[in-house]
C-alpha cells in the first residue's frame, strides 16, 4: 500500500488503516450483510459521484438499511486527507454489530460506515495493446444483483473459475443470455450497433457503463440496451467490459477463441480515447 492511502474512515473517525477494527459480531462479517460503492477519482475530482451515491442509496433502501449519512462530505474529506490526485474510494455500509448472532434484522442497530482510498490501478500495457481474455460462466448468483451487496462469494467463485481457465474476467450467462462480468458490465458491437443488456434485477446498473454509453452516443455510435445471447457474443465484432476501476477494456479472447480479428477493435479505440478526455473534464 502506498504512503498516500494510509488514512481511512470508520464510524465517525479518521484513523490509520492499519489500526481500524470492527467487531466480530458485525453483520457484514457474519452474513455479508452490507452494501458498498467504489468511486474513481481523477485529479482530485470524484467521477460521476451523483450516480454512485444514488446507487448506494438504492442499495441501502433495497436491503432495508436506513442510513442518514453525508456520503458526499465523506468523499470530499477522504480525497483531501489522502492527498488528492487519482485514486479509488471504497465505501462500505454494514448493518452494524448487534449483541448476538441472529439472522433477523435487529431494530435500531447503528450501521458501521467504513471508507478507504487506494491508488487508482493503472491498466497493464498488455491489456491496452492486446486486450484481455474472458470465459463465459454460468451465472449462479441470486436474483437481486442490482444491489451492490458485500456478499460477493458467487462473484469470487466465478472470477476464480475464469482464472482457472487462464481468463482475466468471467462473463456471466443466465439461460443463454449474457448478464454482466463478475465485476464489470458487458458491451458487444454487433452489426455496427453497440449493445449492452438492459437494466434488470439480475445485474448491477454500471456507472461506467452509463458514461461509456454517453461517450459512444456523442461519437455518433448507435447504442441499444438489449439482451445479448451467448451465441451473439461469440460472433460479435468487438466485446468490451467496463467498470469504475477498469474503465472500458477490450475483450479480445472469449473462451479461447478470438473476438473479431483478435485485437482491440477500432470502435473501442475511439470510445476509449473519448472516455479518457471525458473522465478529466466532467
Ligand atoms: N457489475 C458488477 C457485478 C460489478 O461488480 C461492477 C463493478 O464492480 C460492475 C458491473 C460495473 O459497475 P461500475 O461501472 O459502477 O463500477
Amino acid at each position: 500500500m502506498s504512503e498516500q492511502h494510509q488514512l481511512c474512515f470508520l464510524n465517525g473517525e479518521m484513523l490509520a488503516l492499519s489500526t481500524a477494527k470492527v467487531s466480530v459480531l458485525d453483520r457484514s462479517f457474519l452474513f455479508g450483510d452490507g452494501v458498498y460503492e467504489v468511486i474513481p477519482v481523477y485529479d482530485g475530482q470524484p467521477f460521476v459521484l451523483d450516480t454512485h451515491l444514488q446507487r448506494l442509496a438504492n442499495s441501502l433502501s433495497a436491503v432495508r438499511m436506513p442510513c442518514d449519512f453525508d456520503f458526499a462530505g465523506l468523499v470530499t474529506r477522504l480525497i483531501e486527507e489522502n492527498g488528492g490526485g487519482d485514486m479509488a474510494i471504497y465505501i462500505q455500509v454494514s448493518r452494524g454489530a448487534p449483541k448476538e448472532r441472529n439472522h433477523l434484522i435487529p431494530a435500531d442497530l447503528e450501521a458501521t460506515v467504513f471508507a478507504m482510498t487506494q491508488a487508482f490501478p493503472a491498466p497493464s500495457e498488455r491489456a491496452m495493446k492486446t486486450g484481455i481474455s474472458a470465459a463465459i460462466c454460468e451465472d449462479f448468483r441470486w436474483q437481486r444483483c442490482n444491489i451492490k451487496a458485500t456478499s460477493l462469494l458467487a462473484n469470487v467463485l466465478l472470477r476464480q473459475q475464469a482464472s482457472d481457465q487462464d481468463a482475466d474476467e468471467a462473463i456471466l450467462e443466465r439461460d443463454g443470455m449474457i448478464t454482466e462480468g463478475s465485476s464489470s458490465s458487458v458491451f458487444a458491437l454487433i452489426d455496427g450497433i453497440l449493445r449492452t443488456p438492459e437494466d434488470a434485477p439480475i445485474l448491477l446498473p454500471g456507472t461506467t457503463r452509463d458514461r461509456v454509453i454517453d461517450v459512444a452516443c456523442d461519437l455518433g455510435i448507435e447504442v441499444v440496451s438489449r439482451g445479448i445471447s451467448k451465441a451473439e457474443l461469440y460472433l460479435a465484432d468487438e466485446v468490451w467490459i467496463s467498470s469504475a476501476l477498469r474503465e472500458v477494456m477490450p475483450v479480445t479472447r472469449l473462451d479461447g477463441r478470438a473476438v473479431g480479428d483478435g485485437l482491440p477493435g477500432p470502435v473501442w479505440k475511439k470510445v476509449y480515447r473519448a472516455f479518457q478526455i471525458a473522465k478529466r473534464t466532467c
